[in-house]
């Protein structure tokens, strides 16, 4: 814990920071120049299809690139979104990811889908709708490639606004997810308000499905209500085979997670596919 005088109060009163204070006041003072020094860049999770036992697609996770050091979302997106430095961070990654799809599709993977985080800010921004079409535009690339997720806790707060936002983005052709669905407030009411194609099933229910019935039951409703509104399922956090079983049976989509792999630069990505083309599974794929 380190003291100091305030300066803005004429020095005479004494504010004390944690280290995790003096830690966001760091990264805050410093984002900008990362934007501007490329320093944020996209890990790419593999997203698989358990129905045809395929990689289909692939979700863009920024990382803080910082000298030797690479920094996760949870230290720097909260900081990012007060500041506003978010909406830079998200359209830099959007921007990699399009091109990233891209370059799958011509690489033989022709229903490759890429998702991309969005935050409020940024789907807020006057230009949204324009900087996506001209950005699926820049890479040639179908709209329906493009997966954009957003989380319903910022959903929560302005959803008329941001059904606005995605019924435009809808009608480009661009893909809707709502990302972990589960936690908080999960309300039904957003599901049948927002134009989503797409359900993120949150890693806090999928955890224990292997020996806890009451996530097993919840999960089995969430993904056969999916079904019924013609929604697909991602199923996030997928560590174990046994999950991966068990998600089968219950006719789940998609799934995400260690079990397959990690979030991976682009290069180790490259052998993610390798390794899944010669071996044809996702066992100890990277
Ligand atoms: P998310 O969109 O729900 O992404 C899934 C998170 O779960 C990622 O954390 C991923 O690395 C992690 N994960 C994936 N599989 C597993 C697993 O099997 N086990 C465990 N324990 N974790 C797993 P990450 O990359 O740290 O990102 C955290 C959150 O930060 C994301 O959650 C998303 O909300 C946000 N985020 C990431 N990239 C961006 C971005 O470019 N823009 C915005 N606005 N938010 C982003
Ligand atoms: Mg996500
Ligand atoms: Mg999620
Ligand atoms: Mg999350």
């Amino acid at each position: 814990i380190a003291m100091y005088k305030s300066k803005h109060s004429g020095g005479n009163s004494v504010h004390i920071f944690t280290d995790t204070m003096m830690e966001e006041l760091e990264v805050e003072a410093s984002l900008k120049d990362a934007v501007k020094n490329e320093e944020f860049i996209p890990y790419y999770q593999p997203i698989y299809d358990i129905r045809n036992d395929k990689i289909i697609g692939a979700e863009a996770l920024v990382r803080w690139e910082k000298g030797g050091e690479v920094i996760v979302p949870d230290r720097f997106i909260p900081i990012a979104k007060k500041t506003g430095d978010i909406i830079a961070i998200d359209y830099k990654i959007l921007d990699k990811a399009c091109e990233f799809c891209k370059q799958w599709r011509l690489r033989g993977i022709e229903e490759f889908t890429i998702s991309v985080n969005m935050s409020y800010r940024s789907l807020k921004h006057p230009n949204c709708v324009e900087i996506i079409r001209s950005t699926l535009l820049k890479y040639n690339l179908n709209p329906s490639a493009l997966k954009i997720e957003i989380t319903e806790d910022e959903v929560l707060d302005y959803p008329q606004y941001i059904a606005k936002i995605l019924n435009a983005l809808k009608l480009l052709g661009v893909k809707i997810a709502l990302d972990d669905f589960g936690v908080g407030y999960s309300s039904f009411n957003h599901i049948k308000m927002l134009p989503i194609d797409t359900l993120k099933i949150d890693r806090s229910l999928l955890v224990k499905i292997e020996d806890d019935n009451k996530s097993l039951a919840i999960v089995e409703t969430l993904i056969n209500l999916a079904h019924t509104l013609n929604l697909e399922v991602v199923c996030e956090g997928i560590e174990e085979k046994p999950q991966v079983e068990i998600l089968r049976g219950i006719a789940c989509d998609l799934i995400q997670g260690y079990y397959i792999s990690q979030p991976l630069k682009e290069k180790l990505f490259d052998k993610c596919i390798e390794h899944y083309n010669l071996n044809k599974t996702i066992e100890n794929i990277i």
